[in-house]
């Protein structure tokens, strides 16, 4: 019955990760190749007919889209070549799966949802989170709270694939989906923590992990960061605050900007470490007095000193000689060449050499491995 609600949640394509996620120590989580970060995607959460959570006079969806402003204009200030993308930058409601899509359609090289926390009046501090299975009731309660925004929505059973928010199951199965990005999201959430608590001396509730619908769908490094609590006193006049807001954005952009650093430093590093590796499989370029290869075919040049019918010995005195001798088995003989090169020049110069003391030593020439006849 359970294997059947988990099932019947899933998507087709998603029924084989349903079932291998059954078994225990499977985890979907690693590490994806990146590159440079040209575009951001900015989520401001909520928005319109969806106010988000609210304290004494501050409203979620008003606080998250200033921030998010503000940490778009600080990019696009200090970036000019990176591209911001906003999923609103009025007070629209936009569907959750509409947010992942912007992210999705933009190419986006990092997505960042901005929210803020409700709680008991007590609770405070800022959090960021990343996809995957939360560890604690409050992280699912979270979770649970920012994903009910999809009862605003209609037909939000089947668009969200029969994902129910009032029930534990299905979270727990859909938080199970890690992304590939994991890794690249932590770090920016955890450099985006820094900033909060470190600089702005926040109340540090750190980088936590739990299963939210808007980070589910976006293939990116995807973070959802809860600036604080507006239903703390202290933390909704911070909050609403203009000295707030600047400080909050602030802090984002200075991670955002740590991150892209290391990240396109990274980036940069694989790009040689690839080019490297083309070089060295790529053919070496004909030389002007080599013959020339037909259709592009590999010409070798070998030095050939020895045709004999066993093995020669560890000591003899070509293997002595000749420390790179190349031995090579044909049918019941033993060949032996002394130096190999894709120059006839170099070739040339090798045999003249090795005729010094092998005289009947002599060119071969291979191509594409196979000696001409
Ligand atoms: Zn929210």
């Amino acid at each position: 019955m359970l294997l059947h609600r988990w099932v019947s949640f899933f998507p087709c394509r998603l029924w084989p990760l349903a079932l291998l996620l059954l078994v225990p120590g499977i985890s979907l989580a690693g590490g994806a190749e990146e590159g440079e970060l040209r575009v951001v995607v900015i989520d401001p959460g909520h928005g319109g007919k969806d106010p988000g959570t609210h304290g004494r006079v501050a409203k979620e969806k008003d606080v998250v889209l200033s921030v998010g402003l503000k940490l778009g204009k600080l990019i696009e200030e200090n970036f000019p070549k990176v591209k911001v993308v906003y999923t609103r930058k009025t007070d629209v409601f936009i569907e959750l799966n509409r947010r992942a899509e912007i992210a999705n359609e933009a190419k986006a090289d990092l997505f960042i949802s901005i929210h803020a926390n409700s709680a008991p009046s007590h609770v405070r501090g800022a959090e960021t989170f990343v996809m995957g299975l939360h560890t604690t009731k409050s992280n699912f309660e979270v979770a649970q709270r920012e994903n009910a925004v999809i009862t605003y929505e209609s037909d939000y059973t089947r668009k969200y694939e029969g994902y129910d928010p009032h029930s534990p199951e299905s979270f727990i199965i859909f938080s199970l989906i890690q992304n590939v990005f994991l890794n690249q999201s932590l770090e920016f959430a955890s450099a985006v923590q820094r900033q909060f608590t470190d600089v702005l001396l926040r109340h540090d509730r750190g980088v936590k992990q739990a299963g939210f619908l808007v980070l589910y769908k976006s293939s990116m490094p995807s973070v959802l960061i809860e600036l604080g609590f507006l239903t703390h006193r202290q933390e909704e006049k911070f909050l609403v605050s203009k000295e707030g807001q600047d400080k909050m954005a602030r802090a984002i952009f200075t991670a955002f900007s740590d991150y892209k650093k290391v990240r396109d430093a990274r980036a940069a590093a694989h790009k040689a470490r690839e080019k490297a590796k083309a070089e060295e499989a790529a053919p070496s370029k004909p030389e002007p007095s080599k013959p020339a290869a037909k259709d592009g075919r590999r010409i070798e040049f070998r030095v050939q000193v020895a045709t004999i019918r066993h093995p020669l010995g560890k000591g003899h005195r070509l293997r002595r000689e000749f420390p790179r001798l190349l031995e090579e088995k044909d049918g019941p003989s033993y060949r032996y060449y002394s130096h190999r090169t894709a120059s006839f020049d170099e070739a040339q110069r090798m045999l003249q050499q090795v005729q010094k003391t092998c005289p009947d030593a002599f060119l071969v020439v291979f191509e594409d491995g196979v000696r001409r006849k």
